[in-house]
């Protein structure tokens, strides 16, 4: 097997989570290459998501009142979760943290750490788009989540306090207030039981951010390696440190080493199968769910502002003369299928709500394994083998947590390496 030339830090998947923490280690002035199994940037789960930067979506999914929720919803076909038992341990193990985190407490302190952790990266993504000036249809105008059932409007405005103790604005309207915030929502007007705006949150294209910061990145000195799967990492002896990963080249079958003095692991669903062999267990598994994007016909019809839709756990955001639709949650394991019926139900939600936004029926559909934790908090930071770092699981928030948690990692990396290098 050929042994590759060694850099300081070889980051492992090049999604919006692996690439900005690639941009972060060179602007540290760090050696960085980065290895991913598809021909560029950003082409799975960060490809078409929901585009939402939302610090408004901090509250996990595992929540007091979730149990309930999801029961009625197990017993309807059209529902935003669908569950297929497996004969899959991973899977019943995550049932059971999940319900764990619905615990007020854990649930409170939850929403508290996303909270600091999308409030921070929101903040990090300022500083990117200031320094490097990146077009990536983003706006900056403030999220709206709008109710149609009086039940969990209310609900929503109690965990209002929530935000508010930690310093997020809120704008609660009531139907005519949601309408005139969003006139695209007339046509569902006299269904809705209102809304909140949170004011700082944003929204942009995933992919287009990602492919930008990549561009930025290999002008810092970021070497990105396409087509190259990594097949498994090595350590020594008493499993201290990572010794290589195991690659293979894609296109010619052929397998080589790659070294570094860090490795970062950003492989979102795919990291827990190459970890196990070094003795880590993570308890992420994929979530499933749909996206559609519709040219644009009618510009007026067509939401501008970010949106989501609280009853059908959709979400939508306009990229230029795109309108996105995102959502639904299904606990399938690795299949990443277009299940039409699923595809037909977010068509049909998106086209009631906003009907003549542009044609549905050529619409492009995609589907997206969210690489989500029973808490949905991510896993960030160093494992117990000294030179292996994680940055994985960020289920419903990578768009929005990416840019902070990449600086993180990239921070945490320069610290201990300093560190060492003085004692
Ligand atoms: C329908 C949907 C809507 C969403 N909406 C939003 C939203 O509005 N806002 C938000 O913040 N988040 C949203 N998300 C979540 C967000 O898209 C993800 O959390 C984020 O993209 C994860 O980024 P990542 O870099 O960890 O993963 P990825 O983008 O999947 O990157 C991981 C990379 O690892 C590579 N890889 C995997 N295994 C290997 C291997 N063995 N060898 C080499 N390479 C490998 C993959 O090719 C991939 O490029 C949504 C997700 C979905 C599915």
């Amino acid at each position: 097997m050929a042994r590759e030339s060694k850099s300081d830090v070889l980051v492992l998947g090049a999604g919006v989570v692996g690439v900005a923490t690639a941009y972060w280690l060179a602007r540290a002035g760090k050696a960085v290459t980065v290895i991913d199994r598809l021909p560029g940037p950003g082409l799975d789960t960060s490809f078409a998501n929901g585009g939402q930067v939302a610090v408004s979506h901090a509250e996990p999914w595992a929540g007091p009142r979730a149990p309930l929720k999801v029961l009625s919803w197990l017993m309807k076909g059209d529902s935003p979760l669908l569950f297929r038992p497996r004969l899959d341990p991973r899977q019943w193990w995550w049932l059971a943290q999940w319900l764990i985190e619905c615990w007020p407490a854990r649930n409170r302190r939850n929403t508290v750490e996303m909270l600091r952790l999308a409030l921070h990266s929101q903040a990090r993504l300022a500083e990117i788009r200031a320094r490097e000036g990146l077009e990536y249809h983003g706006t900056r105008r403030g999220i709206l989540n709008f109710y149609r059932d009086r039940s969990e409007f209310e609900a929503a405005c109690a965990v209002n306090q929530v935000l508010e103790q930690n310093g997020i604005g809120r704008e609660i309207l009531d139907e005519a207030g949601v309408v005139e915030r969003e006139p695209a929502l007339a046509d569902i007007s006299g269904g809705l039981a209102g809304g909140l705006v949170t004011l700082g949150d944003e929204s942009g294209d995933a992919h287009v951010f990602t492919r930008a910061l990549a561009e930025r990145a290999t002008a810092l000195g970021v070497e990105f390696r396409y087509g190259q799967e990594v097949v498994g990492l090595e350590s020594d002896a008493g499993a201290r440190r990572v010794t290589s990963v195991r690659v293979k080249d894609l296109a010619s079958g052929r397998y080589s080493a790659a070294t570094a003095g860090d490795y970062v692991v950003a492989l979102a669903a795919y990291s827990p199968a190459l970890l196990q062999p070094l003795g880590i267990w993570l308890n992420l598994y994929p979530a499933k769910g749909y996206s559609l994007t519709v040219q644009v016909e009618d510009p007026v019809a067509a939401p501008a502002m970010p949106i989501t839709d609280e009853r059908h756990k959709l979400v939508y955001a306009r990229f230029g003369d795109r309108l996105r639709c995102a959502g639904t949650a299904e606990l399938v394991g690795f299949d990443r299928d277009l299940d039409a019926r699923r595809v037909d139900m977010v068509k049909r939600i998106a086209r009631a709500t906003f009907p003549r936004a542009g044609d549905y029926d050529r619409a492009q559909a995609w589907a997206g394994l969210r690489p989500a934790t029973p808490s949905n908090l991510p896993y960030v930071g160093r494992t117990r083998l000294e030179n292996l770092w994680l940055n994985t699981g960020h289920g419903t928030l990578g768009w929005t947590l990416a840019p902070g948690n990449g600086k993180l990692v990239a921070d945490a990396i320069a610290e201990v390496r300093e560190f060492l290098a003085r004692v």
